[in-house]
């Protein structure tokens, strides 16, 4: 079964042809990486693999699912269900608590308030900080602040993760620790696709997919 599939999709702001023309699969269960010099069109890729933005032309599906014929709020519900996303900049609410944070992720899954909050508290166990609930950002190191970043994208149980360059802002000790935590979720079920200039995440990557001048190749080491 293919998590993504992504077909004859072209990108173009104005003159600059971010993508072109590309052709990818991605098959349930898979943790690629994403690699490529900057500004050859990964971050393009990435927010139109997780339907935050539509492509020029050609098509994309996830989890079978043609995103063009989709409206705003119906995609908003696709990727609530199928999509979790971390950043390379964390994007956690500096005022809310870990618990919080997490638990405000699911404000569209259709749970209750009671559910969110454990629901949040099980995923920030999943990644080990299920004794730091009530610590706000600034309380956490870095590595702990991307990890409550993944409890918050993986609460939803979505069987799809997209990560932008997760561990561009963490030094290499508790940039290890976010793989790792990544091989663990890709072990229990979830896709896994990452965006790095780190050849170490690339290499622990069973599938590389190199991006140049807007074009796609796919190797598997
Ligand atoms: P990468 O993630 O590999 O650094 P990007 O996907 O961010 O590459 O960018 C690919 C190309 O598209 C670059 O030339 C970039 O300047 C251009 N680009 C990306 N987003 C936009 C945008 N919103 N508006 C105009 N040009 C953009």
């Amino acid at each position: 079964m293919n998590i993504l599939e992504i077909r004859g999709v072209s990108k173009s702001y104005g003159k600059v042809h971010a993508l072109r023309n590309v052709d990818l699969t991605v098959r349930r269960g898979e943790m690629v990486s994403i690699v490529g010099p900057s500004g050859s069109g990964k971050s393009t890729l990435l927010q139109i693999a997780g339907t935050l933005d539509r492509p020029t032309s050609g098509t994309v599906r996830v989890a079978g699912h043609d995103v063009s014929v989709l409206s705003d709020s119906e995609l908003s519900a696709l990727r609530a269900r199928y999509i979790g996303f971390v950043f390379q900049q964390f994007h956690l609410s500096p005022g809310s608590s870990a618990l919080d944070n997490v638990a405000d992720g699911l404000l569209y899954s259709g749970l209750s308030r009671r559910q969110r909050r454990d629901r949040a508290a099980a995923a920030l166990d999943r990644v080990g900080l299920g004794n730091r609930l009530a610590h706000r950002p600034h309380q956490l190191s870095g590595g702990q602040m991307q990890r409550v970043a993944v409890a918050r994208a993986v609460a939803g149980e979505p069987p799809l993760l997209l990560a932008d360059e997760p561990t561009g802002n963490l030094d290499s000790e508790a940039g290890a620790e976010v793989m790792s935590l990544f091989r663990k979720l890709n072990a229990g079920g979830v896709t896994i696709a990452i965006i790095t200039h780190d050849s170490e995440v690339a290499m622990a990557c069973p599938r590389r997919i190199r991006v140049r001048d807007g074009l796609v190749r796919s190797e598997v080491s």
